[in-house]
């Protein structure tokens, strides 16, 4: 291949970067023998596409891999560009399997805004903990660790406890809260 061709190529790449927008790409090869995007599908979830361009491209159908665990199978033909890539992978892995896109989010406590309390004995077998409290109004949803909830709702003056379990509302949005508590030493 001679200069010519090359910046060419590189030229063609480099303005198919640019209908992606720059900010979506995460690496270039400086050969551009591949190009990796990140993409953000409609759950919001990040997606890392590489798509290995070789010397055939645009003719042949360029190979993709991805972080997602089905098969993508990319519709080509001659016209296609690289945000046709994008915009297909985009499309499939919004799909996802089903069912399974709740669990495979890591979910914050809304009070620390961690997904694991501390390890720490202060919280007894809770310590090192996943959220176990979830809001119940649909809109909020909202998770939070039922020590950090039970720590917030003592903060309130209008909090009301009755035996172990302390009443309240919920810190986003108001909805009444009743947070059991007393595992603490
Ligand atoms: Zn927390
Ligand atoms: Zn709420």
């Amino acid at each position: 291949m001679n200069m010519a061709q090359s910046s060419s190529f590189s030229r063609a790449i480099y303005s198919e970067i640019e209908e992606i927008g720059w900010e979506h790409l995460a690496r270039l090869a400086e050969d551009l023998s591949f190009v990796t995007f990140r993409v953000v599908d409609k759950k919001e979830r990040v997606h890392v596409l590489e798509i290995l361009l070789d010397k055939s491209y645009p003719n042949c159908p360029p190979s993709v891999s991805a972080d997602v665990p089905y098969l993508f199978n990319l519709e080509w033909s001659t016209n296609s560009r690289l945000k046709d890539v994008v915009k297909q992978f985009r499309q499939y892995s919004s799909l996802g399997p089903p069912g399974i896109e709740k669990n495979d989010q890591p979910i914050e406590c809304g009070i620390c805004y961690s997904q694991f309390l501390p390890v720490d004995d202060e919280f007894g077998p809770k310590s090192g903990g996943r959220t176990d409290y979830t809001c119940e109004n649909s809109t909020c949803s909202k998770a939070f660790h039922s020590v950090c909830l039970g720590d917030w709702l003592r903060s309130i003056t209008t909090t009301r406890q009755s035996f172990d379990v302390l009443f309240g509302n919920c810190p986003y949005c108001s909805q009444p809260v009743a947070v059991k508590i007393g595992t603490r030493k």
